[in-house]
């Protein structure tokens, strides 16, 4: 596929997650009238029309009907009705590209929904998608061309890192890790914020102090060619403050306790699977 390659891309469902797919495939010039959604409610196709010109509507079948490719983005509750309605009223689904955005679904149970013959490319975006920084999981079945795979990887390239697994089963440790990653973040910086004010900072400054910490080492992480143990290395002087600090996170273990974090998290995604 050229950079340039366009399909008609359709969402079912218009929530926060599609939101800022869409959004940030049109503020990075992916043509918006190749870009469609539907939501049963109005008020969101409303703002969507308004802020991004994209075409709407409040009839699923139109929108997938419409379509080349066709992004399931309702909450894994409502997938089976969603589909099975689809199914029956849309016609040549086996023609389009489906993609889902649901946490959790296997691939058996779309072929369950909507029938053996779907073409299927499964994604686990991050919240962080919201702000142009997300990380996506993909992974697709049998039949899912290279073109197909070049279109979906430039869809989400759009609001940050795409990643292709192999196996299905990846996207639980994926979820794991990058989809619960910002919890886990934004549990330790919630930390250090409430020792910064133990210690006498205010609650805005302790927190700008941490966030922008947050950031700066996020971006040297993301520019740098060394390892993570080797930066870390770099700002601990031996017998200096930061190594005093570093030296109390290793003896309660927090490489152990993020393990520990990832595969409890794992075990939770394959019980709702
Ligand atoms: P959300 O903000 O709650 O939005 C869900 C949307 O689905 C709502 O706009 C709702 O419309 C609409 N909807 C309800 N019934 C529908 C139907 N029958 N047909 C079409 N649309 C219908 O959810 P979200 O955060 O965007 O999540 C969407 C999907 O992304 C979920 O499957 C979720 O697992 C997945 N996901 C989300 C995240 C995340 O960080 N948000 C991360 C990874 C994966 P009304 O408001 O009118 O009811």
């Amino acid at each position: 596929m050229s950079a340039k390659e366009v399909r008609t891309i359709g969402f079912i469902g218009a929530g926060n997650m599609p939101q800022s797919i869409l959004g940030g495939m049109i503020k990075g010039g992916y043509p918006a009238k190749h870009v469609l959604a539907s939501n049963p409610s109005r008020p969101k196709l409303d703002l969507l029309e308004e802020k991004y010109g994209i075409y709407t509507s409040q009839d699923n079948h139109e929108i997938a009907r419409k379509a080349d490719v066709i992004v399931l983005s309702v909450k894994p509750q409502l997938m089976r009705e969603v589909c099975e309605d689809l199914a029956a009223h849309v016609p040549d689904l086996d023609k389009k590209l489906i993609v889902s955005i649901a946490a959790g679904l296997r691939f058996a149970r779309y072929y369950e929904f909507l029938g053996d013959d779907i073409t299927l490319i499964r994604c686990m975006p991050n919240t962080p998608s919201l702000v142009g920084a997300g990380v996506s999981g993909l992974v697709a079945d049998g039949k899912a061309t290279t073109a197909d795979k070049d279109f979906v990887t430039q869809v989400f390239d759009y609001v940050g890192l795409t990643i292709w697994l192999d196996e299905e089963d990846a996207i639980d440790v994926l979820g794991a890790v990058a989809g619960s990653g910002p919890a886990y973040f934004f549990e330790f910086m919630h930390g250090l914020q409430r020792a910064a004010e133990e210690l006498g900072f205010d609650a805005e400054q302790a927190r700008a102090m941490v966030q922008q910490t947050a950031l700066g080492a996020a971006k040297m992480a993301c520019e740098s060619d060394l390892s993570l143990i080797e930066l870390r290395k770099q700002v601990t002087s031996k017998g200096g403050s930061t190594a005093k600090g570093i030296e109390v996170y290793q003896n309660a273990e927090l490489t152990d306790i993020s393990k520990r974090a990832v595969e409890a998290a794992v075990a939770r995604n394959q019980e709702m699977a």
